[in-house]
């Protein structure tokens, strides 16, 4: 393989303050005496980037009073003057894409491609699409009045930041909702910026407010009586908590938790097309990601030559700097999931499947995992169950399409699937039998505001995006 020179992008763009207060009726202030103040890092290189305030009880009663009070002028509002706010945002963001793409490629260690060409495109879109529905909720199909809910508290994890920002507060707002967001601890950076955006679009005080903290503050603020709607996207373990704080009272919850994705490879399938769907479904993000395709199930009689396209790709996959344009595969994202990552390979490794990675150097600070496949894997290895959320795929193989969908619905999780067959008879049958709440066809991990995505069984409930994502934020 040729070498490329590197391509750095230049991190000048972001002005980084040294530290950061939480987000509070359309303010930054310090965090009260029971809260705190932690650092986050820079995965890639180990560096500190920003303080940042943990906020505590009195922090979640401030901000989730504040919401409350801006809720009853804001869901107010007639729908088309909340939708010029969304558009104001939407501009926003795409005018300050390059600081945040960034600032998100920082804190998270996500390659810049990516964060450029993906996560804030996306960002955007959803802020459009939604600011489009805000005057037309009476024609959604949800009754002739649907109501907001009132104060929603939204809890997202460190995989997708902004996106998962986006996902929540766009529909929430566009629906006349205020919202309390709580970032992830490792990846709080983008959405403190968010909050700024906010203060420049000049949406009213108290719509949105910006709760950085660890698990703690999460919850509190799920936990707390003045909040109407939980939204929830992270671990199943969490999530249960979650479900369980919750019960019993009047609020609404909607969770999107983990998944263990299968990859359907066909005999008929177009092989590099399907090469370059398996790569992506899996070191797409590091493998951060919830709907990967983290379980490849390939058809015996293609097995071989499967394989050995797939080892050649990844072996031209590049692992290094997140901010240089042709990185593909960035940092892992914090100390804790790497250890978590190398953890559940070694019990691979000990449960007998077989290990490959393409050689590659990887840097000497920060976080970092080489791309890696297991073969020889079964239905009882651990690795074929467990939510790696790494750039880890397991390989499985089937010969009849029954078999197929029996091994891809032998999960306790339900939340994506890819079908790779070029008869479109063949992916409608499998894809209807597949308990998975998206399943792609000959792609993997396309993602578009006006689609829904959510689980089935532990992978969660509730939808988010498109239409159905206005009824977890309507009456
Ligand atoms: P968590 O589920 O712990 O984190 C998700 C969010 O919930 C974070 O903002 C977290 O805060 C917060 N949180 C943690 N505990 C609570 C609580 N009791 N009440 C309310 N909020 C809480 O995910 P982790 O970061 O710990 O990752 C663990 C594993 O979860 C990963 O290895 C992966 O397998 C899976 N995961 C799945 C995701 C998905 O999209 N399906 C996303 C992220 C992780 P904080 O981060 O500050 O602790």
């Amino acid at each position: 393989m040729f070498e490329y020179a590197p391509a750095p992008e230049s991190r000048s763009i972001v002005d980084l303050a040294p530290s950061y207060g939480l987000f509070i009726d359309g303010a930054f202030d310090p965090p009260s005496a029971d809260g705190g103040v932690f650092k986050t890092v820079n995965p890639a290189s180990e560096e500190v980037l920003a303080e940042v305030s943990a906020a505590g009880p009195r922090d979640v009663d401030r901000a989730v009073a504040a919401a409350r009070r801006a809720f009853g002028p804001w869901s107010a509002l007639p729908g088309a003057e909340r939708a010029k706010y969304l558009f104001r945002i939407a501009r926003i963001i795409q005018e300050r894409s390059r600081e945040l793409a960034v600032l998100e490629s920082l804190d998270n260690g996500k390659p810049i491609r990516e964060s450029r060409d993906v996560d804030l495109p996306l960002v955007a879109a959803h802020f459009f699409y939604y600011a489009g529905w805000a005057d037309k909720l009476r024609y959604a199909g949800l009754g002739p009045d649907p109501r907001p809910l009132g104060v929603a508290a939204q809890v997202i994890p460190w995989n997708f930041p902004l996106l998962m920002l986006a996902w929540k507060i766009a529909p929430a707002l566009a629906c006349g909702n205020t919202v309390v967001l709580k970032p992830a601890e490792t990846t709080p950076l983008s959405a403190l910026f968010f909050a700024d955006v906010c203060r420049q679009a000049e949406l009213p005080p108290g719509v949105v407010n910006i709760l950085t903290g660890a698990g703690d503050t999460g919850r509190l603020l799920v936990e707390h009586p003045g909040v109407d709607k939980v939204a929830f996207t992270g671990s199943t373990e969490v999530g249960r908590q979650i479900a369980r704080a919750v019960a019993g009272t009047r609020k609404r919850v909607g969770l999107e938790l983990g998944g263990k994705a299968a990859n359907i490879i066909f005999d008929d399938a177009p092989i590099d097309q399907a090469v370059e769907g398996i790569v992506n479904g899996i070191f797409f993000n590091q493998g951060h990601v919830c709907c990967a395709g983290s379980r490849l199930l390939v058809q015996e009689s293609v097995y071989d030559e499967v394989l050995t396209a797939l080892k050649r790709r990844m072996a031209t996959l590049r692992v290094g700097d997140p901010l240089d344009k042709n990185t593909d595969i960035g940092a892992i994202n914090s100390a804790a999931q790497l250890e978590r990552i190398r953890t559940l390979s070694e019990v691979g490794d000990t449960e007998g499947a077989q290990r490959w990675s393409p050689a590659c150097e990887l840097p000497e600070h920060g976080y970092w995992f080489a791309p890696t496949i297991f073969t020889g894997v079964t239905q009882a290895h651990r690795i074929a169950r467990e939510e790696i959320f790494g750039p880890v795929l397991s390989v499985l193989t089937f010969r009849t399409p029954a078999e197929a969908i029996e091994k891809a619905n032998n999960t306790p999780y339900g939340l994506s699937a890819g079908v790779w067959s070029e008869k479109g008879s063949r992916i409608l049958a499998v894809a209807d039998k597949l308990r998975a709440g998206v399943v792609w066809a000959n792609t993997f991990n396309k993602f578009d505001p006006t689609s829904p995505f959510g689980g089935y069984k532990e992978s969660g409930y509730g939808r988010e995006g498109g239409r159905h994502g206005l009824e977890a934020y309507l009456a």
